[in-house]
């Protein structure tokens, strides 16, 4: 059993590995301009640095205070991984189950839900999903 419960995880790791990537880098470079880093569990969270302004920018009102790619987790500070972590280990979980696909399917649903007049982010089912089981773990 254990055995099976590693080779899936690896698996999950492989599956998702260049969204990881993705976030491995953009997470460095927060580190290089005065971020952090550390592990929690099968994810690597950064904060700080490039990644505060990076955040600012995104899309969403007021920009976003974490933001899941892969196995990593960006956010503005420290403060805002621990208030956020169990909404993003939904996304990670996510990431687990679409791979390569969870973007495009996150982003397609955003499109979808705009063009019907719903709102992208909070009608988005994935970010449905990680509040509602945020809310649930309370
Ligand atoms: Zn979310």
């Amino acid at each position: 059993m254990r055995m099976m419960r590693a080779v899936l995880l690896l698996l999950s790791m492989i599956w998702t590995l260049p969204w990881t990537a993705l976030g491995l880098v953009i997470g460095l470079v927060g580190v290089a301009t005065g971020g952090g880093a550390k592990r929690v569990g099968r994810v690597l969270e950064f904060h700080g640095g490039a990644l505060t302004w990076l955040l600012t920018c995104a899309p969403i009102a007021g920009g976003a205070c974490a933001l899941t790619l892969g196995h990593t987790v960006l956010a503005r500070t420290a403060g805002d991984l621990d208030r956020t972590r169990e909404h993003e280990l939904v996304h990670v979980a996510q990431y687990e189950r679409w791979g390569l696909l969870f973007v495009p399917a996150y982003l397609g649903c955003s499109v979808w839900l705009w063009l019907r007049g719903k709102h992208p982010y909070w009608d988005n089912p994935f970010e449905r999903e990680a509040y509602n089981r945020e809310f649930l773990n309370q």
